[in-house]
């Protein structure tokens, strides 16, 4: 893993992975999907084929392993690809225990394997700090999955104590680390055994690829495990994508750090207003989990601000139509704010309230984010 470097400069430099043959100082990129051999039939590089591994993939990963404090990274075509090479490696008919408020397509994931009998699931309270420790079935629970803070109700979950349940009771624990990224919270140090990153989001940052991270304390057999899967399920994530993100991790630290001064100006703002019922934004004082989030969240608060608006869902769905700053889409962690009525992108099944919008708050002059919010709750309540 070389020198320890504080992030920023890890960032910055992209680690001076530099290109062997030419010196360049931006990293190479190779789409080349296979590479040749020498006169005694020996690679010439460590790469054979590109669904096994290339070169703009391995840079991403060592970037992402010294970031994270891990010992190896894998990246993959979207985080639902990590997801599923991860899962792959839980044995037969054994137990997952989730939250029941998630990122709602790893859930769909999830129950999806349980009503085949792959597994057997549980989701436990998020709310709820003894939850996870009930839910936990000691010998036959293989595998804990959370998400911190969750989306998109910004619970955060303490991850040590989570740890501590779960390993006293032989299980894994794998942290959805993708609101709350290394700069703010190193889920390894805190004792998770994987972290998982949608690379889609903060990672990348400008909204233009499909990524997954996963990385380990160890690299154990199930670590080997999921690198065999990705190999032969071809789960890789390609050269272009792997080159893109190396780009957006470049200016990382700058990005996470003005969207997540920008999310805490804009939730206390926002707070109090008459169109608003509640504001979920763990920087606040009043957030149920902010003690959790002071400890845990030591680079920042993140850059995600759910809010109730005061009214129904009708009420809701108006707001995030006529705000002009924030785009009604779906998806976070870009550079541009974005909103959306969360419970009609999740669909039947979500159990989130239907008067909250989920706010993606990227790196715009925070009072111009500031005043078209309040113009379209103005516009709204007519
Ligand atoms: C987007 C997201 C995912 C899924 O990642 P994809 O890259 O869309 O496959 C998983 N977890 C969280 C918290 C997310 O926001």
């Amino acid at each position: 893993m070389g020198t320890p470097r504080n992030p920023r400069t890890l960032l910055a430099q992209l680690g001076h992975y530099l290109d062997d043959t030419t010196g360049a100082v931006s990293p190479p990129l190779h789409l080349s999907t296979t590479f040749a051999r020498d006169q005694n039939y020996d690679l010439i590089g460590s790469y054979a084929y590109s669904r096994e591994g290339h070169p703009s993939q391995n840079i991403l990963e060592k970037i992402l392993a010294e970031l994270e404090g891990g010992s190896d990274a894998l990246v993959f075509g979207a985080g639902l690809a990590a997801m599923h090479c991860l899962l792959d490696t839980v044995p037969h008919g054994s137990h997952v225990l989730a939250p029941r408020v998630m990122y709602h397509g790893g859930q769909d994931w999830l129950r999806r394997l349980k009503s085949k009998g792959r597994i057997a699931l549980s989701l436990f309270d998020q709310t709820d700090p003894m939850a996870v420790g009930a839910g936990i079935l000691p010998g036959e629970t293989d595998l804990v999955w959370i998400e911190t803070p969750i989306n998109p109700t910004l619970t955060v979950l303490d991850i040590a104590a989570v740890a501590e349940a779960a390993h006293n009771s032989g299980a894994v624990l794998v942290v959805d680390g993708t609101l709350a990224p290394a700069l703010t919270t190193r889920a390894l140090d805190h004792g998770a055994d994987i972290v998982f990153h949608s690379a889609s989001k903060y990672l990348n940052g400008h909204s233009d690829l499909l990524g997954g991270a996963l990385i380990t304390r160890v690299r154990d057999k199930r670590w080997t495990e999921i690198q065999t899967v990705r190999t032969l399920t071809g789960g890789i994530l390609d050269p272009f994508s792997s080159w893109l993100a190396l780009r957006g991790l470049r200016t990382f630290a700058l990005r996470f750090g003005a969207a997540c001064e920008n999310a805490l100006r804009f939730a206390q703002r926002i707070q109090g207003h008459p169109g608003v019922a509640q504001v979920h934004y763990p920087g606040l004082p009043d957030h149920p989990n902010h003690e959790i989030a002071r400890k845990q969240m030591q680079g920042g608060f993140g850059a995600m601000v759910s809010v109730c608006v005061a009214g129904d869902a009708e009420t809701a769905k108006r707001v995030a139509a006529r705000t002009r700053v924030f785009l009604p889409a779906t998806s976070l962690g870009g550079v541009e704010s974005l909103i959306e009525h969360r419970r009609s992108v999740e669909g039947p099944n979500s159990v989130v309230d239907p008067t909250l919008l989920r706010l993606s708050i990227g790196i715009e002059d925070v009072n111009d984010l500031i005043a078209d919010f309040e113009q379209a709750l103005k516009e709204s309540s007519k």
